[in-house]
């Protein structure tokens, strides 16, 4: 069988201080994984299992990347995330043996067009609208598992030099074994598949013009200019 046309690349996010890079292939999003965002949006936090939603391969926007304000909507946010990046196949594995399959971690955006979700909720509909666009995972390159531990460190962003969101990661309320143990209750996890883990209070909303910075200690940091919509 002969394509009608090439098929498209997936893209690929480069790996901290090397030359290699990571083939992205599904993106799974976790949400309200921190208690003050949830309380933030009037949500309850569910206490029994995460959730979850998905990015199309084609959202991922490289860090440094200057995007047009998105379309279709009026109230763009950001949502500053710990990317885990799953390098060998998981199904049904334990919270013990998790970690195994996770290569390497990265800070994101998981850029929210928050009316657009907002009308999803009220009207009972699916976020897709809201969360899986063009640009709307931004990813830095990808920090090896060997060479970072999650536990204690800080998470922040700023947006034009003033800081919007601090926390840090013991503040999730599902960690990551946790995440990758559940959702692999779902999905035969494999190599490529990213988990951004969800976001800390203080998401707002950006304008054309601005920058976003954001870091999680010893990770690069994620960075997003705002141009005007096209
Ligand atoms: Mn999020």
């Amino acid at each position: 069988m002969t394509p009608l046309f090439a098929p498209p690349a997936l893209p690929v996010v480069p790996l901290a201080g090397g030359a290699q890079g990571f083939p992205v292939r599904r993106i799974f999003c976790v949400g309200r994984n921190y208690a003050a965002h949830a309380a933030e949006m009037g949500n309850e936090v569910d206490r029994e299992a995460p959730f979850y939603f998905t990015k199309s391969a084609f959202a991922i926007c490289h860090s440094g990347s200057t995007i047009p304000y998105p379309p279709g909507t009026r109230d763009v946010h950001h949502e500053m995330e710990l990317v885990v990046a799953i390098g060998a196949p998981a199904f049904r594995v334990e919270v013990a043996q998790a970690e195994g399959a996770v290569l390497g971690y990265a800070t994101g955006l998981d850029m929210t067009r928050r009316d657009l979700q907002q009308q999803g909720k009220d009207k009972r509909r699916p976020w897709d609208l809201g969360k899986d666009f063009e640009n709307a995972a931004v990813i830095a390159p990808i920090t090896r598992a060997e060479e970072f531990d999650p536990s204690g460190k800080s998470i922040a962003l700023t947006c034009n030099g003033v800081t919007r969101q601090e926390a840090t990661l013991d503040d999730m309320i599902w960690s990551v074994p946790e995440i990758v143990a559940d959702l692999s209750r779902y999905y035969h996890l494999d190599a490529g598949d990213l988990i951004y883990t969800g976001t800390p209070s203080g998401v707002g909303a950006v304008s054309p013009g601005d920058v976003l910075h954001g870091t999680i200690d010893a990770l690069a940091p994620v960075e997003l200019s705002i141009g005007a919509a096209r």
